[in-house]
């Protein structure tokens, strides 16, 4: 889960790494249809009698929160190893891949200097996104989507909270909500063949720097967002008490949440807390802003939150597999039930909880830019940049009376500016200096 106060540099950017070639090289992109898939396909689509258990959790958290990935920090080794972990999962369960590349990796690249201006340039992130196509002809382009972010602390840095240097393992945070995923790709890769919509699963990184990896999601979605029925979120999933206790947010975000869970047997063991909210400090708050009905499982915080202490011997792996099973459930139900459901926003429940200050221009920094300047590289619609009359492969060089040398002088003029604030941005087009009176607008998640 994510800490941030998001005062941070919107960093998306279309990017190809070289990691996709890589990947491309590791997974062997064939798929053949296994025995046990044939069985499944044989047996008419019956439910499977089997359901995740405690000690495959356990198995996954094992490898997850292993020494060997040193705390999974994206950018870094451990991450990178994480990574290749879930897309090999990903391509035995026979999931597919979902972009152009055909591999189940999505890169995107972000600034931590916003939060930690110790870190230059650029981190890679990699969100990991498996795919498997329904089988309702009618229905199949329709998608529910799960997901969960794999990415920690490293060995600590700003958004930890014990300043240890030191493996922060996140067992819980989120070592715990993706081993469920992967449970539930597994089990659902069986069921396939009873599948009526789509089901696309996401491993998100660069989540606890701030959502970065949920935001280049939604801002450039393998799926149209139109389509989604529901976006179901895991994020610290393993620490369940006694009293079998599942915090449920996002239950406002649409009115067939309620009904949807309450028939579901699998919700009967656990002790449902709901929240209407569909924000939140993870990542279904990017899909939420999006108009997508959201639904946030989470077990609760503790005492070892982003500290070193949240290590695999303190997860509930017995609850952590019920609150798999339950998500599964809810999985399979939207999958598979008639109606597309509906997107609602509670009352109150504005986007501005998620992203409570900061100003918005809406020009996209072009980060493979690297002479004097902040090139933009695309306009948001509805955007204040787009009112203004910016455009792309515009050059900002002055903001005010700041001059502006390189993407952290822009961030630091935004920084010093309030939404409202009227400002003149020169800037270099097609050689020509233009000054642009522009009215900074509010970040309001990311739009
Ligand atoms: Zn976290």
């Amino acid at each position: 889960m994510d800490n941030t106060n998001r005062s941070r540099t919107r960093t998306l950017r279309r990017t190809t790494i070289l990691l996709v070639v890589a990947a491309a090289g590791i997974l062997n992109l064939r798929f053949t249809l296994t025995a046990r898939a044939q069985e499944t396909a044989s047996s008419g689509g019956a439910k499977t009698v089997w359901s995740i258990t405690a000690k495959d959790i356990g198995e996954r958290l094992d490898i997850l929160a292993s020494d060997s990935l040193e705390g999974r920090r994206t950018g870094e080794p451990g991450a990178s190893k994480a990574a290749r972990y879930i897309a090999s999962e990903f391509h035995r369960l026979q999931l597919s891949p979902i972009d152009s590349a055909h591999v189940f990796m999505q890169p995107f690249d972000f600034s931590e200097h916003a939060m930690d201006t110790t870190k230059h340039g650029f981190t890679h992130g990699m969100n990991i996104v498996g795919y498997i196509r329904g089988e309702d002809p009618q229905l199949a382009d329709q998608t529910v989507i799960i997901g969960a972010h794999y990415d920690h602390l490293g060995m600590g840095g700003p958004f930890a909270l014990d300043k240890v240097h030191a493996i922060h393992y996140g067992a819980d945070d989120n070592a715990s909500g993706t081993s469920g995923l992967l449970e539930i790709a597994e089990h659902l890769s069986k069921e396939r063949y009873t599948l009526k919509r789509s089901v696309l699963f996401i491993a998100f990184s660069g989540e606890e720097e701030g959502l970065f990896g949920s935001a280049y999601f939604t801002e450039h979605p393998l799926v149209p967002l139109k389509n989604v029925q529901a976006m179901v979120n895991m994020d610290m999933i393993g620490r369940m008490n006694d009293s079998n206790t599942l915090i449920v947010q996002g239950m406002g975000t649409s009115p067939s949440w309620k009904d949807l869970i309450t028939s579901l047997p699998e919700s009967k063991p656990l002790h449902l807390k709901y929240f209407q909210t569909g924000t939140g400090p993870s990542d279904h708050a990017k899909f939420y802003a999006k108009d997508v009905p959201v639904l946030f499982l989470f077990t609760g915080f503790h005492d070892d939150y982003h500290k070193a202490t949240d290590t695999r011997d303190k997860i509930n792996v017995v609850g952590e597999a019920k609150v798999a099973q339950f998500a599964e459930s809810v999985v399979l139900n939207l999958a598979n039930r008639p109606d597309k459901i509906a997107f609602t926003r509670p009352a109150g429940d504005t986007e501005q909880k998620a992203a409570s200050f900061g100003v918005y221009v809406g020009g996209v920094p072009d980060y493979g830019y690297d002479g004097d300047g902040l090139r933009i590289d695309e306009i948001r619609d509805n955007s204040p940049a787009k009112a203004a009359g910016l455009q792309k492969g515009d050059i900002v060089i002055k903001f005010d009376e700041m001059a502006i040398k390189n993407i952290y002088d822009y961030t630091n003029a935004l920084a010093k500016h309030h939404p409202g604030d009227k400002v003149i941005m020169k800037v270099m087009r097609a050689g020509v200096a233009v000054d642009v009176p522009v009215v900074l607008g509010k970040r309001s998640s990311e739009h």
